[in-house]
């Protein structure tokens, strides 16, 4: 009789369940063992352990308090909002209680203070019976491309496997429901779509027929590997080659501790330097960071997407200096031009996978905003310099790759124009 392989269940792999099936089946296969172990390691009494189904389940509690008279268990939640995960979690933990016959009330603790929960067992337990047939399968759930990607570990595996596969999600606008759309319509492959008809598919899809133009050139984007300009008649198609540039990006740790990273680009040279912008010690690094970018007070400031553009007008409402405004008119968001007139090779439009479709890499391998932020929290704490040293390679590269994207988006205007 074949031997059916013990599932593991903890509150992590809940969580990438909840937004990613395949996430969760692959963080499952890659860590059975070392979870268990680990639990045991740690202080026993704040993990709940329970066997279902051919299951292990496993939930850790944060704190314990007294609650009206009652040991509470209590789980910390980073927001003022609770949010679906947080009350299936709780209910996950309730379950396991409910299993062990050892049920206690369970509480949010939340920056307002404690918040009681209303666990939902039944819906804990259809979570898990899904669990259950999916990773029983035995093959890991073909990728299904959300927001949830963004920082997901198993991204660079999801696009190779979904490239080959020459799956429709690869395309850029194409989520779960349009995916069904679409395979319902006869379409099951990106170079199938390339050639569809824009009238047909929005018929098919129910959108207005723009937006199926899109997905088509996006699909022949994918297909081709080529980058495509649109709206090129749109007077914002502007961009301009300065004999001095900047090149601007910020990390973030998980508190509030910053590293601006800026490049200066002058004719024949680049220049790369580092700002860290710490909690009540950031004026001095926030002026040396004005003074840096206002030695060429004409140049331009390019930089990627919202945050860093935030983050600058954050500082700028917390600082006296008057040159701030004029800075953060020089401000130019590359995002918003590759999204609205450009269409690109790629799955997301973040600057990682623009700047990789035309072949450019990071030195540093498997790093991502995310391993940055971790790795500027842990560094404000041992202050262990190796730490230091990769984020600033990854963010020298970050501004790198944003002025390679630059150089490609004014050539190809240029070429638009002749
Ligand atoms: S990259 Fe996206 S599709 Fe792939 S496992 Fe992660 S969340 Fe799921």
């Amino acid at each position: 009789m074949e031997e059916i392989e013990t599932i593991i269940v903890n509150d992590e792999i809940l969580k990438s369940f909840i937004s990613c099936h395949r996430k969760a089946f692959l963080l499952e296969k890659l860590e059975k063992g070392m979870r268990i172990q680990n639990s045991q390691q740690e202080n026993e009494k704040f993990y709940f352990k329970a066997e279902y189904e051919n299951m292990v389940l496993l939930s850790k509690v944060d704190d314990f308090v007294e609650m009206n008279d009652q040991k509470t268990a209590v789980l910390n939640v980073h927001s003022i909002t609770i949010r679906e995960r947080h009350k299936i979690l709780a209910s996950f933990l309730a379950f396991i209680m409910k299993l062990n016959k050892n049920e206690l009330p369970i509480s949010f603790r939340t920056p307002e203070g404690l918040k009681i929960v209303y666990p939902r067992v039944e819906k804990a337990k259809q979570i898990l019976l899904k669990i259950k047939e999916t990773f029983s399968s035995g093959k890991a759930p073909n990728p299904t491309f959300s927001f949830a990607c963004r920082n997901c570990p198993f991204h660079a595996e999801c696009v190779e496997f979904a490239s080959k596969e020459g799956d429709i999600s690869m395309i850029n606008g194409i989520g779960e429901g349009r995916k069904k759309a679409l395979q319902k319509a006869g379409y099951s492959t990106i170079n199938e779509v390339s050639k569809a008809d824009p009238k047909l598919l929005a018929k098919y899809m129910g959108i207005n027929v723009q937006q199926a133009q899109k997905i088509v050139l996006q699909a022949l984007s994918v297909d081709t590997s080529k980058w495509f300009l649109v709206n090129k008649n749109d007077k914002n198609v502007k961009i301009f080659n300065r004999n001095y540039e900047y090149f601007f990006d910020v990390e973030k740790a998980a508190d509030e501790n910053y590293l601006f990273g800026v490049l200066l680009k002058e004719k024949n040279k680049v220049t790369y330097r580092y700002f860290l912008l710490l909690e009540n010690e950031w004026k001095r690094e926030w002026e040396n960071f004005l003074n840096f970018v206002n030695v060429h007070p004409r140049a331009p400031i390019y930089h990627y997407d919202v945050f860093d553009r935030n983050v600058m007008e954050k500082f700028a409402s917390m600082s006296s200096n008057r040159n701030v405004g004029r800075i953060l008119k020089r401000f130019q968001d590359m995002y918003n031009l590759v999204k609205r007139h450009f269409v690109v090779p790629v799955r997301f439009y973040s600057l990682k996978d623009v700047a990789k479709s035309i072949g450019f890499n990071w030195r540093v391998e498997n790093f991502n905003g995310y391993e940055a932020m971790k790795h500027l929290t842990e560094w404000k704490k041992s202050k262990d310099e190796s730490l230091l040293q990769r984020i600033v390679k990854y963010n020298e590269d970050d501004c790198k790759a944003l002025m390679v994207v630059k150089e490609k988006v004014s050539e190809m205007i240029k070429q638009s124009e002749r």
